[in-house]
């Protein structure tokens, strides 16, 4: 039986290269989580979180699933959701979708893909809503792209309009959504400028 050697030998080698820049870093850690972040994002193997951002452990509380969806009846991401946003008082939620994602372009060629079809029923909803938008795009990779970056959007409005974010701007928390996408071609992160962070500008974005 494999006993996944490579991931320990670099896990020790990790762990002791932190704790040459910084001793008591584990120790400290262990105390307890204040992150200033929610990232949710996809659950793709490309889209490390942590590491595309160079932020370290305990900067990022993390969500991912296929296709960074926030759905109201996914008790899974709603609890994230919520303990983020109340009980550690994150001050932003990114929603970080990404070109290329196998998810998009699964809901994008309706295939039947047995229980993940369930899943990407949400995202095959954002299609229905802006498919004049994706179809204008002028080849199927730029259909593709917008379709992504709508997804984003969609998943912006659902975390917008949860009720732990709506009661965290009527109680005067500071709290900022933002919706980017990554670019598995360059590496970069891109603001897609679909923020908000009070319940109006929520309502203004754009549908
Ligand atoms: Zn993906």
């Amino acid at each position: 039986m494999s006993k996944l050697p490579e991931l320990f030998d670099q896990n020790k080698q990790w762990a002791e290269e932190i704790k040459k820049r910084q001793p008591d870093f584990f120790e400290d850690s262990a105390k307890g989580q204040s992150p200033n972040y929610l990232w949710i994002g996809c659950a793709d193997s490309r889209v490390p979180p942590t590491q595309l951002t160079k932020l370290s452990p305990g900067d990022l509380f993390v969500h991912r699933n296929i296709a960074n969806v926030i759905s109201h009846s996914d008790i899974n991401s709603q609890s994230v959701l919520q303990y983020a946003v109340s009980v550690l008082k994150v001050n932003h939620v990114v929603i970080c979708g990404h070109y290329g994602c196998g998810g998009v372009q699964a809901a994008y060629e309706d295939q039947n893909l047995g229980l993940i079809d369930n899943w990407l029923a949400d995202i095959k909803d954002v299609y229905r809503k802006h498919k004049n938008e994706i179809e204008k795009s002028p080849s199927e990779e730029e259909k593709l792209k917008r379709f992504c970056e709508l997804n984003v959007l969609a998943q912006v409005q659902n975390t917008c309009h949860s009720p732990f974010v709506q009661q965290a701007w009527a109680e005067g928390q500071e709290l900022s959504v933002h919706g980017l996408i990554y670019d598995l071609k360059t590496g970069l992160l891109n603001d897609l400028d679909i923020s908000a962070t009070s319940a109006e500008e929520a309502a203004d974005l754009q549908s």
